[in-house]
């Protein structure tokens, strides 16, 4: 939709093709079915939106662009990092927070030489489809196509000459253009570039080693309980309630040998601290009594801590088709191959029990760590472990034999296919992914007015 709108108002006439309509429908939904193999995750069904605005029709607004080094090549990590850095992007952090309506402020403040405090903005959060509906309606260079599924690319001397869809009533139609753009998310720009590859024989992605391989989430688990010493200014930021939020420096990263991480400080209630100053009192009665005359001062809080985490890009995560069940215009449902690794686990493990000594140092609190937390265990597997956030599968890369599309987004060995969306990220930071997104579909809009002109 950026993209799309961002060509519009350059001059050009555009064609949105959605396969779902304006509302959500359990039909529509039932689309995106599929497997997961490995960790427990989500009901593909409904871990993305299939209507017109897509997944921003319930996101939550959590805005942080990736920090500079995750374009870096973390030195333990050889598969991290981007074939661009964030200098390429910064150009389109001003109006991507426009578009999401939020300012544009994301200072870290060093805390101790290994912890700095990070900053989110909170989006409304914006929902694409509101936000242009006006725009679509008001303009005639720009069509938009509600209930009508891309079901084929066809290629022909190292272009797309055209795109096959199928719209409700069944009929099959084809667009041409001279630029087409796959925006389908995460999960279906890999689904579908698989399938319309082993249509066309291999000649959409020549080399498809890649393909679909790569893909990443942000692990997401609550990690620790926290009593501070300090009063609720310490809670700057806040969306659905006052929090801070916090991650280890590049150097303590790179030192300690773990990918990036965010801990999410999150206030609670009163009931709840009294509740963690009774339990302490009995395990550190000295300090749980200061702290309980502290408390009626309020000048003790308590707050939940949470992380979601980088995890590392590695070849076996990846999304395949399931050849036995098919959608319904014959599309493989796709088969996710997700588990966590030894360094995703370790790097949660690491960067809390960091977290938990340097809070303990500056004497602002004590933080109490889960028992796989404290000891170095495994990660409980009871629970589901993501944060929604899809990407990988098509990572952008400079060389052909590591990713699906170069450092504009164009699929290698193609003239005019670009991709759009979170599956070209080859490393995910900890960043919650929109914002990065709409900073790639504003520059892909200036690439591909640079390619057409
Ligand atoms: C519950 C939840 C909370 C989230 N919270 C946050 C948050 O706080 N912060 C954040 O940054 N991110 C968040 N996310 C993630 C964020 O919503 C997604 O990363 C983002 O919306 C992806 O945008 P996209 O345009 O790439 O894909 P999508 O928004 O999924 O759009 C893809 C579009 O393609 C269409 N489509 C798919 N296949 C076809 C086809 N064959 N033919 C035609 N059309 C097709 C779909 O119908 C859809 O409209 C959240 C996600 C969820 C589910």
């Amino acid at each position: 939709m950026t993209t799309a709108v961002d060509l519009v108002k350059k001059g050009y006439d555009v064609i949105i093709v959605e396969a779902g309509g304006r509302n959500l429908t359990g039909e529509s939904q039932a689309q995106f079915a599929g497997e997961v193999v490995g960790d427990r995750y989500f009901d593909l069904s409904f871990a993305r939106l299939r209507m017109f605005g897509g997944t921003s029709n319930h996101w939550g607004g959590y805005s942080i662009p990736l920090d500079r080094h995750d374009f870096e090549t973390h030195p333990n990590f050889p598969d991290t990092g981007w074939p661009i850095s964030s200098s390429d992007l910064d150009p389109y952090l001003d109006a991507t927070c426009e578009i999401l309506e939020i300012p544009n402020r994301f200072e870290d403040e060093l805390i101790t030489p290994s912890l700095r405090r990070t900053q989110f903005q909170f989006s409304t959060p914006v929902k694409f489809n509101f936000k242009y509906d006006e725009f679509c309606r008001s303009t005639d260079r720009l069509r938009v196509c509600l209930n009508s599924t891309l079901t084929g690319l066809s290629v022909k001397d190292g272009a797309i000459d055209r795109a096959i869809v199928k719209a409700a009533d069944s009929a099959e139609f084809s667009i041409d253009a001279e630029c087409f753009v796959l925006c389908a998310g995460a999960i279906e720009n890999s689904r579908l570039l698989l399938w319309f590859n082993q249509q066309s024989e291999g000649r959409l992605v020549q080399n498809s080693r890649s393909l679909g391989r790569y893909w990443m989430e942000h692990p997401h688990a609550n990690v620790g309980d926290f009593i501070l010493e300090a009063g609720p200014e310490f809670f700057r930021d806040g969306h659905l309630g006052p929090q801070a939020s916090f991650a280890l420096t590049k150097e303590a990263q790179y030192n300690l040998g773990v990918l990036n991480a965010h801990l999410i400080v999150e206030e609670q209630a009163y009931a709840t601290t009294k509740e963690w100053v009774a339990d302490l009192l009995c395990i550190a009665p000295a300090l749980g009594e200061r702290l309980m005359g502290l408390l009626d001062k309020n000048l003790v809080c308590g707050a939940r801590i949470r992380s979601l985490w980088e995890q590392e890009p590695r070849f076996e995560n990846h999304v395949a088709l399931d050849a036995t069940k098919l959608d319904d215009v014959g599309i493989p449902h796709v088969e996710l191959h997700w588990k966590k690794s030894e360094a995703d686990r370790r790097t949660i493990v690491v960067t809390t029990n960091e977290f938990a000594r340097e809070i303990a140092k500056s004497e602002v609190g004590r933080v109490r760590l889960p028992n796989w937390v404290a000891d170095d265990g495994p990660i409980p597997p009871q629970k589901v472990m993501g944060s929604w956030h899809h990407m990988g599968g098509t990572r952008m890369s400079d060389s052909p034999d590591q990713g699906i599309v170069d450092r504009n987004l164009l699929v290698h060995g193609l003239r005019n296919l670009y991709l759009g969306g979170s599956s070209v990220f080859p490393s995910g930071g900890y960043a919650n992914p929109t914002l990065t997104i709409v900073q790639l579909a504003l520059r892909l809009g200036d690439e591909i007015d640079r390619m057409l002109s």
